[in-house]
């Protein structure tokens, strides 16, 4: 007789299309900019820390061009950092890299790839959770060049580099083990192309402090980003038809 295993508590929190029933065990966020997570997936960074699965952060710029215009490249990317680090603590993550490309010029090249490759390769995650690559011309802010820059070199990092031995040899000269990320997940792509749901529910209201830690950038508009986000969320929920109230919706892609 076969015996079902009880499905663990978070297997039931997310929701694949295709019925993969896939939970990760380590995670590895990386995307271009301060903020991008907390927009994108700090509620489903929260889910999976709740339940004991580490997640750690890789920050392709320290977003030196953003606001306030008054301040210096440096001191704004020293103040960017920090904010994200509290982002991160909202919701229980204390690793940090910070990949120090330029903010407003990030192309997928190949030293790119080689910095996102040693980052899979040190941290080992069985998940990475990127930006979409593709150009959604329904969000012209989600598709901002440095997000599908950072999409397009961390895919090519999952596949091949990071796993092939022969990708970057200097990355074994420097003791980095080839590692194969078995599924990535990518963020912001159109509605269309979502076959991941992840239930925020309990944690909407933490995915929203870790963005206002964010002061810098969304401290202007706290009067309006909150209800944004509850509304996002709301919308994603119907979209994905689970019956959940707040829902992250993701891209999924086999890349075992
Ligand atoms: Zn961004």
């Amino acid at each position: 007789m076969a015996e079902t295993a009880p499905a663990s508590p978070l297997a039931a929190l997310i929701r694949s299309d295709d019925g993969d029933e896939f939970v990760p065990s380590k995670a590895l966020v990386i995307v271009a900019h301060p903020d991008d997570i907390d927009f994108g997936t700090a509620g489903t960074v929260a889910t999976l820390t709740d339940h004991g699965i580490e997640v750690v952060y890789g920050l392709v710029t320290s977003g030196q061009a953003g606001e306030p215009a008054g301040l210096s490249p440096t001191d704004l990317a020293q103040l960017r950092e920090a904010e994200q680090a509290a982002a991160a603590n909202i919701v229980g993550v204390t690793e940090l890299h910070w990949l120090g490309f330029p903010d407003g010029a990030v192309v997928a090249d190949l030293e790119l790839r080689k910095a996102v490759s040693r980052l899979i390769r040190i941290v080992q995650p069985d998940l990475v959770i990127t930006q979409t690559p593709e150009r959604n011309f329904e969000r012209i802010y989600a598709a901002h060049p440095d997000h599908l820059a950072t999409g397009e070199a961390v895919v090519s990092a999952v596949y091949p580099d990071a796993r092939n031995a022969k990708s970057f040899p200097e990355l074994l000269e420097e003791g980095h083990e080839p590692h194969a990320v078995p599924r990535v997940w990518l963020m912001a792509g159109s509605a269309a192309t979502t076959n991941l749901h992840v239930n925020i529910s309990a944690n909407l209201d933490r995915k929203i402090r870790a963005l206002m830690a964010h002061d810098s950038q969304n401290g202007p508009r706290a009067d309006v980003l909150p209800d944004m986000i509850r509304e996002w969320a709301t919308a994603n929920g119907a979209a994905s038809e689970t019956g959940w109230a707040a829902v992250e919706s993701f891209r999924r892609i086999h890349t075992e």
